[in-house]
Order: C-alpha cells, then structure tokens, then sequence
C-alpha cells in the first residue's frame, strides 16, 4: 500500500506534468471505486486548468482554477499517472481525463480500494475524509509543543501514539519503528513519560526517515508508480525495521521484534529506552 513518501513521491512527478494544463474531456469506466464515482461532480474538473498539485495526508489534491479540486486516494493499488496516447488503455483503467496533446490523465487501480473525487476546495477541510485528520509530518505544526500536548490527551505507547492518523497523518508501520529507533525511545514507552527534548528529538527523526524515503523515491510493498509510469523502490536504508536477531548498528545488541496492535516493531533492547 503506497505511503506517504510514495505519494508525496507521486505528487511531485505530477506537479510539473499537470500544472498549467487544462482536463479536457472525462471517461468513467468504472461504476465505484472504494465508493461510487460522482459522474456530475467529477464532470465539473472537465474545462478547468490545473493550478496546483497538492497533497494532505495520502489524499492527492489537484486543484482547479474554478475552485474545485480533483481527490485521489490510490488505496491499495492505485496508480495516478499521465500518458501518451500511444500507451494502451489498461483493464482497470477506471477514470480518464484527456489533456491536450493526445495526453491523458488516468487512475488504474486493480483492486478498486482508491477513490477518485471532486470536492469545492472550500469543504475539502471539512469533509468527512479529512475532518479527522491530524497534523503533516513535514509541516511546523508537527513539532515538540503540539506532541505533548496530544499525549496530555492520549495514553498508550509511543509507537501506536505515532501511527494514529488523529494525531499526525503518514507516520506508518515501518516509519515509526525506524523514527523510534532512530530517536533512542523504547516503542513500548507510554507518552506521558516523554520530555520535551526527547519529544524535539522524535519529531527531527520521523521527519528525518520520511524524507529519506521521499528522496529515495518512496518505498513500495505492492505495484507502486510515480505519476510517469516509473515502480517506486525501497531505498531507504532501514536500521531496525525487519531486522530481528541482527546487531544493533549503534551497540551491537541483537535487535528484537514484538507485535504491538497486531503490528511488527523491530527494536534494540540495549540503546532503546
Ligand atoms: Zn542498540
């Protein structure tokens, strides 16, 4: 399933390719993805030029000129990419927007867990996809202030604290796991005992991992495409996560794997604490 740094990754190869051009003509192919497409209301990004490519959580954002936004979420196999008209039209190419110079604009999701829609850019905030939704990772208002003050809030281990989507978006499985081994802090330790430099300290290094896989051009568990076409690749180098009985790379102990909220954690029982 694409990751934030995967779509991040998406958004940028995107954002060149789209910005300044118009979506000319729309082709549903499919009734539903996830959930039913809005024939009307993706029939009215038809005639408006992109302005911006944008991206809030996995949720990419292509904003209108008129005010309205197209919403893509790729699920578990979604692929948002621009084509040449000499790229045949694939089986589950379920949602098509012609650009001009015989390009298009497809959505390809094998598994239909992605969504395709187009919300007033004004409700985005609001809706009920995003209203829930905590801070970006990569913005100032994830920072040591804002995490303690959620944990004031919260109980639990740091590692599930960092995964819920209501406190930060994009923090996944593998993320948290590297970013806490990375931090020196023991995932099972709960967020009220947590000072504030080890809460600077945790927020430097969650930005830190997911920029590396950013750069690296996001890491992919499934048939990942940035929006050209290319598989994503699992680049980042990964010091703790899926590395149970190897030496710790900072004190040599053997790293170790529990199973918190039905998910893997790799750590190292002798520099985490
Ligand atoms: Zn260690």
């Amino acid at each position: 399933m694409p990751e934030l740094p995967e779509v991040e990754t998406v958004r940028r190869s995107l954002l060149p390719r789209l910005r300044g051009r118009r979506l000319l003509a729309l082709d549903i192919r499919a009734p539903r993805l996830r959930e039913p497409l809005d024939r009307i209301a993706l029939g009215r990004m038809v005639g408006q030029r992109i302005v911006d490519v944008r991206r809030r959580a996995k949720y990419l954002l292509l904003d209108g000129e008129a005010g309205q936004s197209l919403v893509v979420h790729l699920g578990m196999t979604g692929n948002l990419t621009v084509v040449g008209d000499e790229v045949a039209a694939e089986t589950h190419e379920h949602v098509v927007f012609k650009l001009n110079d015989g390009e298009r604009l497809r959505f390809v999701d094998a598994r239909r867990f992605g969504l395709v829609l187009a919300l007033d850019q004004s409700a985005i905030e609001g809706d009920r996809h995003f209203s829930h939704l905590g801070v970006e990772p990569l913005t100032d208002d994830f920072n040591a202030d804002y995490l303690r003050a959620q944990a004031a809030r919260r109980r639990g281990p740091i590692k599930s604290f960092l995964m819920d989507g209501r406190v930060v978006v994009g923090v996944g499985n593998i993320y948290a796991s590297e970013a806490l081994w990375r931090s020196g802090v023991h995932p099972r330790r709960t967020v009220d005992r947590i000072s504030m430099s080890t809460w600077a300290r945790i927020v430097d290094k969650v930005r830190q991992t997911l920029d590396e896989a950013i750069v690296q051009g996001g890491t992919t568990l499934s048939d990942f495409h940035d929006g050209e076409g290319n598989a994503g690749y699992f680049q980042i180098s990964l010091q703790a996560y899926d590395r149970a009985g190897e030496p710790c790379q900072r004190c040599q102990r053997p790293l170790r794997r529990i199973v918190q909220g039905g998910r893997s954690t790799f750590y190292c029982p002798g520099c985490q604490r």
